[in-house]
């Protein structure tokens, strides 16, 4: 448990389908080890999944079961840690409405991350004010709780960066109401997916956490390998292969180094090499399902620690949103 005077951390999760193992390199595990160092925050972020998935706005709610009982399956403990729904605290809403008069425009059209977004979604039409805005709803999320922390990867670091800019004005035009959220820089490996892309939801290569065994096996042992190693005899470059990302996130350091000598000399096939990633795996999530499945399995228990970690959230939230409404007058 971490005490009371600890630093407060935020961090969101986009509720778009089960976390794959991106998402857990690049955030989950971090979440689980942030619970017992600080006074943690996190939210299932529905509004921001409606930017992106408005078009789908009544699957978002079945997503939203299905993430947390990725995170509780993980490891998130509501007796250390608040977990609950955005759009359970409207505040999240009035911040943000508040917030996005003390933006300029110029700000959020240069985030990078926006133009990212829109490739990797292409499929959807994603040009929208909403959309547009959600850096703003993101600074909104953060300083609502008066978060002092915000774990974010080095390509998100510009959105905090924004969320910083966007509160020294808001402070300065309206009053000393909240701190400048510090960046807790996290390291995030590139995990590639199984057709070598980056892994994303929306690339449909992901190896998701609740895949059965078979699954994430069957997955990872037809994923591209570095193309030079056409035969058996062939030595490849584990530096191009896409499956050794997944070595570098989830093997230990000595195997991991052995693997690459044997695949630079073609001492090793890519099948062998592949089933050691596939062990690691399974080792992590093999348990994680386990504990998933029960919490799968107790719908009401879920949805009842949504609830609770959502009143938390709203106390605090509107004690905030009482001095906001203070500094301006209303
Ligand atoms: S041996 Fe391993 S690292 Fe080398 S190309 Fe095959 S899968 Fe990739």
């Amino acid at each position: 448990m971490s005490p009371n005077n600890a630093k407060i951390v935020f961090s969101g999760i986009r509720p778009t389908g089960s976390a794959h193992l991106g998402n857990y390199v690049g955030a989950l595990r971090n979440w689980v080890k942030l619970q017992d160092e600080y006074r943690c925050i996190f939210s299932i972020v529905t509004w921001h999944a409606l930017s992106s998935d408005y078009e789908n706005a009544r699957g978002i709610k079945d997503n939203v079961f299905e993430v947390a009982c990725d995170l509780l399956g993980l490891g998130l403990d509501p007796d250390r840690c608040t977990l609950f729904v955005q759009s359970d605290v409207k505040e999240h809403a009035e911040l943000h409405l508040l917030l996005s008069m003390y933006t300029p425009l110029p700000w959020v059209e240069r985030v990078p991350t926006f133009k990212e977004m829109q490739q990797e979604l292409a499929d959807r039409d994603i040009y929208t004010y909403g959309f547009l805005g959600y850096p703003v709803l993101q600074t909104a999320d953060i300083i609502l709780y008066k978060a002092e922390v915000v774990p974010v990867g080095e390509d998100q670091a510009s959105h905090l960066e924004l969320a910083r800019e966007i509160t020294r004005r808001f402070n300065r035009m309206v009053g000393p109401i909240f701190p400048e959220p510090q960046i807790l820089l996290t390291e995030v490996p590139r995990l590639a997916g199984t057709d070598g892309r980056k892994m994303s939801k929306s690339f449909g290569n992901a190896v998701y956490l609740k895949d059965p065994a078979e699954t994430v096996r069957q997955k990872i042992s037809t994923m591209t390998t570095d193309t030079r190693r056409k035969r058996r005899s062939d030595p490849g470059e584990p530096d191009d292969c896409p499956v050794f990302t997944l070595h570098r996130a989830f093997v230990d350091k000595a195997t991991r180094e052995n693997l690459a000598a044997e695949c630079r000399r073609a001492g090793i096939g890519c099948l062998e090499c592949k089933k050691v990633v596939i062990d690691s795996l399974e080792t992590l999530l093999g348990p994680f399902r386990e504990k998933r499945a029960r919490f799968e399995n107790d719908p009401r228990r879920v949805w009842d620690i949504l609830a609770s970690g959502g009143e938390k959230a709203r106390a605090a939230a509107r004690k905030t949103m009482e001095e906001v409404r203070a500094g301006l007058g209303f």
